[in-house]
């Protein structure tokens, strides 16, 4: 099932979310229609509260971008350490058509659990580490715009606000 994606401006956007605690066949069934969501919106990543559904969880497909990229899903996940910076053009399903160079750390180490519940740890770099850190913040309220300059944030936030009053967000 494909959901339709809540855009910035929704509060649900800005909440912490709420822990997976049950790790059952409605998870999964939840996981599969974010994926197919996802897809179907050519992102590479997605966290449930982007479906309008306040809790820990979020799915991420490089792969869309590179053949040797990792498909993962993270309920609860924590970032545990980063490394270096990077800088690249970072949008989100939430703000589209809005790009901006956003600073991420270049290698970052989550720990989270599976679609079983089981734990682990990944260390990803490049668009991985971004797309983690990108998908994380959703998890604890924030978006890709609060990692940019307040001059840049604000053209962004003055240009959805004309948006919506235009009826056309
Ligand atoms: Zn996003």
């Amino acid at each position: 099932m494909i959901y339709p994606i809540v855009k910035y401006g929704n509060p649900v956007l800005g909440k912490i979310a709420e822990p997976v605690t049950t790790f059952d066949a409605e998870l999964e069934k939840l996981v599969a229609d974010m994926f197919e969501t996802m897809y179907a919106a050519h992102g590479v990543g997605l966290a449930a509260p982007q479906i309008g559904i306040s809790r820990q969880l979020c799915v991420i497909d490089t792969t869309v971008t590179d053949k040797l990229g990792t498909k993962l899903v993270l309920a609860n996940p924590a970032v545990v350490s980063t490394e270096g910076r990077q800088v690249a053009e970072e949008g989100c399903l939430s703000l589209p058509d809005f790009r901006a160079d956003t600073p991420r750390p270049e290698r970052t180490t989550v720990r989270a659990q599976d679609v079983h519940g089981q734990e682990f740890t990944l260390s990803g770099q490049g668009l991985l580490a971004r797309a983690c850190c990108h998908e994380i913040d959703h998890l604890n309220g924030k978006l890709f715009i609060q990692h940019l300059s307040a001059l840049k944030r604000d053209s962004i936030k003055r240009k959805v606000g004309k948006l919506v009053k235009a009826g056309e967000w």
